[in-house]
């Protein structure tokens, strides 16, 4: 290990790690950044998130992101609908939005500029772009996956294995260390974990739908973009949930969610149970697979599926012709944690993955990455070196990682009950406009 600065590798540039990332960078602390894909732009990049002034927003302020963040958030992304599935409109904050009386100075810009507040809607992609931008270019290494990281014997350091690559050829990459640190931000299949706990993420007994529509299609489709508003659009049903949002680009995505089971794990179901296909028709499907782009399968799954549901709701998901993709969604058991290890550790989902019910999961883990590099910041300008003392710095994080996710966690799981209930949509209304506290 040097002297002052460990060598840190982060396995994943998602928004948890490029956000580590950016505030070591910020602090004056060099990490590389391994991306199992080839670019920033290879995937559509999914939804938008909501950035909380108490947790997203404060991890952002600590990379000297949050003035930024502010040109490209939405905050009129936050206004929701809330739709009964007979079509009957519980909440719609679109109709109280009124503009804000601007402060023109630019002292009062600025000022705006630098405050977290509220929980403005970020797309995922310009999030990822406003990290990215804020990092030296050779951090981050695209598609330079990592299959593992196995320890130096007789020392607390790590050799990254990276996917893909012989023994001789991981020998020879002077890229594969030996790291001081190797932090999974990896996501929920991380693996980095499996170095720490044998614990594997859990099917939530939820799979979702994930459509889209392009900003060309939905302005062809006036009655669609009505029907979501402004922001975001949610339908709650007993085991079944939909939520619409507006994207900063003039598109619009929709999760069509169906709670198939009541208790965690196991497998989730195919697409072709999901659709209630006969063994006729599974036969007949082309190359024995379903192909979700087929509107008849997408009218089917509504039909078996989503039976009764007001026909706006129908027409949103049939309009969402692009991008089409089943998602069932895993979360790790609530309280989940391991012993730790010296030289390793996860952050972001690959520590806590949970279900999206709750709108926290990225904020979660923005603060991982704020708590560790503040204790890395503090290691290097310290005067105590060496492994044992950077292992004292992972068990501090982990130990206020653990208790922060648990609660987190545990929200989470009881919003998703929530929201598949029945009367969750007079539930969500009564959360929303504070007659009744958060679960
Ligand atoms: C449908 C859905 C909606 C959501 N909505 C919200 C919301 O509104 N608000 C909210 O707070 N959260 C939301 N979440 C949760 C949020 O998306 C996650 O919590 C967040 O993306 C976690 O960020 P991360 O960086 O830890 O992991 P990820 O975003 O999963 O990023 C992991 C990165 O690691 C890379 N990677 C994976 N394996 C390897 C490997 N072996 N080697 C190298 N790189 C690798 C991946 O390519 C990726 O770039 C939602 C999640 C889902 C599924």
């Amino acid at each position: 290990m040097s002297p002052t600065t460990p060598k840190i590798a982060i396995v994943g540039a998602g928004p948890v790690g490029l956000t580590f990332a950016a505030i070591l960078h910020r602090n004056g602390i060099k990490s590389t950044i391994f991306e199992r894909e080839s670019s920033a732009t290879v995937r559509a990049q999914g939804g938008t998130l909501d950035i909380h002034a108490e947790t997203g927003q404060q991890a952002l302020i600590a990379a000297g992101l949050l003035s930024e963040f502010w040109k490209v958030s939405r905050p009129e992304g936050e206004a929701t609908r809330i739709v009964k599935r007979d079509g009957t409109v519980l909440l719609d904050e679109n109709e109280n939005q009124s503009p804000q009386p601007e402060d023109q100075s630019t002292a009062g810009q600025e000022e705006a500029q630098q405050e977290a507040r509220g929980r403005p809607e970020i797309d995922r992609r310009d999030l990822k772009d406003l990290l990215i931008a804020a990092l030296p270019k050779e951090t981050i290494r695209w598609g330079k996956g990592i299959a593992s990281a196995t320890p130096v014997p007789g020392s607390t350091q790590w050799i990254l294995n990276f996917l893909g690559q012989s023994a001789d050829e991981n020998q020879k990459d002077k890229e594969a260390g030996p790291y001081d640190l190797v932090l999974g931000a990896d996501g929920a299949w991380s693996k980095i974990r499996p170095l720490l706990t044998d614990v594997r993420p859990l099917y939530s007994g939820v799979t979702a739908l994930d459509v889209w529509i392009s900003p060309e299609n939905l302005a062809e489709r006036p009655d669609v973009a009505r029907f979501i508003g402004g922001g975001s659009c949610m339908m709650m049903d007993e085991d079944r949930f939909a939520s619409f949002q507006r994207h900063s680009d003039g598109s619009a995505r929709c999760y069509a969610c169906v709670r198939t089971r009541r208790t965690l794990g196991g497998e989730p179901p195919l697409a072709r149970e999901l659709l209630q296909l006969s063994e006729e028709e599974v036969k007949s499907l082309p190359g024995g697979e379903v192909d979700w782009k087929d509107e008849k399968v997408r009218e089917r799954f509504l039909d078996t599926q989503f039976a009764g549901w007001t026909k706006e709701f129908r027409n949103a998901v049939l309009a969402m012709t692009e991008q089409p993709l089943l998602r069932p969604l895993y979360m790790l058991p609530v309280g989940h944690r391991w012993e730790g290890r010296p030289g390793v550790s996860l952050l972001g989902d690959a520590a806590h993955v949970m279900t999206p019910f709750a709108g926290v999961g990225v904020n979660v883990g923005m603060v991982d990455a704020k708590e560790l590099a503040e204790g890395i910041v503090e290691y290097v300008r310290g005067d105590r070196k060496g492994g044992e003392e950077l292992a004292k710095v992972l068990r501090k994080y982990e130990e206020g990682m653990f208790e922060r996710s648990a609660k987190d966690a545990e929200f989470t799981f009881k919003m998703m009950e929530l929201e598949f209930q029945k009367d969750g949509c007079e539930k969500m209304r009564d959360i929303m406009t504070g007659v009744q506290p958060p679960a």
